[in-house]
């Protein structure tokens, strides 16, 4: 018997699949085994075995043996891989890496066993023997009952080893192995059992009954989706199958992660970067052996290795973080469509705003359109008012506060209740600019401004990490007249303090989260304080339900507005729109205040009605006389290497070669420019691409057609990417 064999090994060149003898080995497909390759032994996976093999037979080796005793990749992810490798250009390799938890690889980590003890003595002769200062012991021995069960670790901790020890020397404690799985502690609520509204039961069989078509099912918030998505979950398990359910990883908050827990107990399997290495190995080993028969998590969980989906689902689908956006670049939707496919199954697609590009396939009957416009509690949805900061300025108020907020915050705090303060850039301020001549402060790898954080008085850049000291003298003109550029999360934690040195005030963005559960730590904490202040990035926009929560600011909602991509618009009208829905969720009323220096810009009229509707016609129809997405389809090669030239040069080459192949396809292209990246160089790499836009139609046929073009031109000393509708472009 013969296997091809995938090799670990991340290089262009080893890239193929290798035959390898399998005959006297217990292997199938599916196995990760050790093979011999050139003078190394490495771990690879087979992909398809058969009788025969076109090498000779004296040429193949074989395979050393198996790495598990189990088959780690089921038959589906094996197509799903020949179905990646193809749409977006990938290595074989890089796919399979996606499928295992990566602590699997090399052995890094270990299925664990604990030692447990058993008290087998009896408790009156003991007491009797013991002499009466070994204290711990005498404890250890009121401790102890028969036939219960001690883990060895808790004993010693408690008892001290030395008296755990004498207690196994002399026969007192029974020591044993036990196999055991390392599962998450979750704050388990119990589960509210609620009767589903008319609106809710129709979505949920709609649901259930579309196999067929993709389902959006597009809710206001608080309008029931979650518990939509939990009922056709538990039907589809009644029925012996399993579920995906994908949430960002941002709002994978204790309350999503204890109501699933709540309501499906052991069978449910959460995924989530919170996880320990061993955790997240065990919990997927759950879901490989059928133990867990649903899966809640981020990105990633969509190559959950379950066998008989019967639904995935797709919650806040509009989000960026389905796409992945490095090495290996996938877009979850895709991926989502094939097991969907595959399984037959229904594939639901949920949010309050979807993407432009959901909506539209739901428009033109792609995709299964479920409404749900109404909040369950049948509340109006908090008032947005905006405030013009340019009028606020002609008045004297150079605050990053207007007055109308300032008023807002003092009854918030006066009625004893929360206010969540929003702004898109953490640091102290964005950058620190020489009044005088005008100079930046740069990273020196990356051409990008450095931002300003104020805790550790250094200029750090937010691309790679690197730290440099504050500016306090230009470098260029020697001036001393440095300024802080826009304000971010610090600064407006600093403001508040001041004015409001009574009020608590907790500080959410990437600097605050980066330790194990900083997230959940910190919503904890806020949750159960009043009055309080949460000021946060778009990490607190999303998914959160604080009952004390009457008011919420954005402080300067341009931010968003002005990123140099065709989507800047629609993620702003997203973002504010689920941030304004964090205020009044519970009985009080709720409000909302939108700073703006550009108050008439159309979509924040939209934002303000709640009106998703028009600006999706008005957004939707720039979009089409533009030629963007999902009109075209935009695709990226990005070229990175830290010889300019080099890279340079091989953008210019792709460049001719796709120029030609545009010419041979007529009317295809819309649009093919090469050019320096907007970040131009990152951690030492210059960075140039070649951007394209494609008609819609019969665009998989063009882009292998660029796939095999870019082919013939490449260099080993430079990095090609290849994004199709990525969703930022730095
Ligand atoms: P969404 O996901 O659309 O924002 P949720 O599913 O979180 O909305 O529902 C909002 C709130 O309403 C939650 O507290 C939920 O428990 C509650 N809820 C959902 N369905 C019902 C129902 N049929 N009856 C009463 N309360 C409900
Ligand atoms: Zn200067
Ligand atoms: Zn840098």
């Amino acid at each position: 018997m013969f296997a091809e064999v995938i090799v670990d090994i991340s290089s262009g060149s080893v890239d193929k699949i290798f035959d390898y003898d399998i005959s006297g080995f217990d292997v199938t497909e599916g196995y990760r085994v050790y093979v011999p390759f050139g003078n190394m032994r490495v771990e690879g996976f087979i992909i398809r075995t058969k009788n025969e093999s076109n090498l000779e037979k004296s040429k193949i080796k074989s395979i050393i043996g198996a790495v598990d005793d189990f088959p780690c990749i089921t038959k589906e992810m094996i197509e799903l891989m020949h179905h990646m490798v193809k749409l977006y250009h990938l290595r074989y390799i890089d796919v399979l890496r996606l499928f295992i938890p990566s602590e699997m690889r090399s052995g890094r980590v270990k299925s664990l066993s604990k030692k447990i003890l058993k008290f087998v003595g009896n408790k009156q002769k003991i007491e009797e023997i013991l002499r009466k200062n070994a204290k711990k012991q005498i404890e250890l021995l009121n401790f102890l009952q028969n036939d219960v069960k001690y883990y060895k670790s808790e004993l010693n901790e408690k008892y001290s080893s030395v008296a755990v020890n004498k207690f196994i020397e002399n026969g007192y404690l029974i020591e044993s192995d036990e196999k055991y799985l390392r599962t998450p502690n979750y704050n388990v609520v119990s589960d509210k059992k609620v009767v589903h509204t008319d609106i809710q039961n129709r979505a949920i069989e709609n649901i259930l009954n579309n196999t067929h078509k993709t389902s959006l099912l597009f809710g206001v918030t608080g309008s029931g989706k979650t518990e939509v998505y939990m009922s056709v979950i538990e039907q589809v398990i009644t029925k012996g199958k399993t579920a995906i359910m994908l949430v960002p990883e941002i709002s994978l908050t204790p309350q999503v992660l204890s109501n699933f827990k709540a309501r499906f107990g052991d069978e449910v399997a959460i995924l989530h970067s919170g996880l320990s290495v061993g955790e997240r190995f065990d919990e997927w080993k759950r879901i490989r052996f059928g133990e867990a028969k649903i899966v809640v998590g981020a990105r990633s969980a969509i190559f959950a290795p379950l066998v008989n989906l019967g639904v995935i689902i797709i919650d806040e689908e509009h989000e960026q973080s389905y796409n992945s956006e490095s090495n290996p670049r996938y877009i979850t939707k895709d991926i989502a469509e094939f097991r969907k496919e595959y399984n037959g199954c229904p594939l639901v697609l949920g949010s309050a705003t979807p993407s432009l590009e959901s909506f539209n396939k739901a428009e033109t009957g792609q995709y299964n359109l479920i409404e749900m416009p109404v909040r369950i509690n049948g509340k109006e949805m908090p008032k947005i008012q905006i405030v013009d900061m340019l009028g606020e300025i002609r008045m004297g108020n150079t605050g990053i506060f207007s007055r109308t907020l300032l008023y807002e915050l003092d009854n918030c705090f006066k009625n004893k209740k929360q206010a969540m303060l929003f702004i898109n850039r953490r640091g102290f301020s964005s950058f620190m600019r020489c009044i005088d001549c005008g100079y930046v402060a740069k990273c020196s790898d990356c051409d990008v401004s450095l931002v300003y954080h104020k805790d550790e008085d250094k200029l750090k850049c937010h691309y790679c990490g690197k730290r440099y000291r504050a500016l306090t003298v230009c470098p260029n003109c020697k001036s001393t007249r440095i300024r802080q550029g826009a304000v971010g999360t610090q600064k407006i934690v600093e403001d508040i303090h001041r004015l409001y040195p009574e009020v608590s005030v907790f500080r959410m963005d990437n600097d605050t989260t980066r330790i194990k559960n900083g997230h959940q730590k910190i919503l904890a904490e806020f949750a159960k304080t009043t009055p309080a202040v949460l000021v946060g990035t778009q990490m607190i926009a999303k998914g959160h339900d604080f009952k004390d929560v009457t008011l919420v600011g954005i402080i300067d909602a341009d931010q968003s507005l002005y990123q140099s991509d065709f989507k800047s618009v629609e993620r702003t009208f997203e973002l504010i729109t689920q941030m304004a829905g964090r205020s009044g969720r519970n009985d009080s009323e709720g409000k909302v205040i939108l700073q703006t220096y550009a108050p008439r810009h159309y979509c924040y009229k939209f934002i303000a009605n709640y009106n998703y509707k028009g600006f999706y016609s008005k957004e939707i129809n720039l979009r089409e006389t533009a030629k963007f997405p999902p009109f075209t389809k935009i695709i990226r090669l990005l070229f990175t290497g830290e010889n300019e030239e080099l890279v340079k040069e091989l953008v210019k080459k792709n460049y001719e070669g796709i120029q030609k192949l545009a010419g041979e396809c007529e009317d295809k292209f819309v649009y093919i420019d090469a050019m320096k990246s907007p970040i131009t160089r990152i951690q030492k790499k210059y960075r140039y691409q070649i951007l394209i836009r494609i008609k819609q139609d019969d665009s998989q046929s063009i882009i292998d057609k660029i796939y095999n073009t870019c082919d013939k031109y490449q260099n080993p000393k430079v990095s090609f990417f290849v994004e199709i509708n990525p969703s930022s472009l730095t």
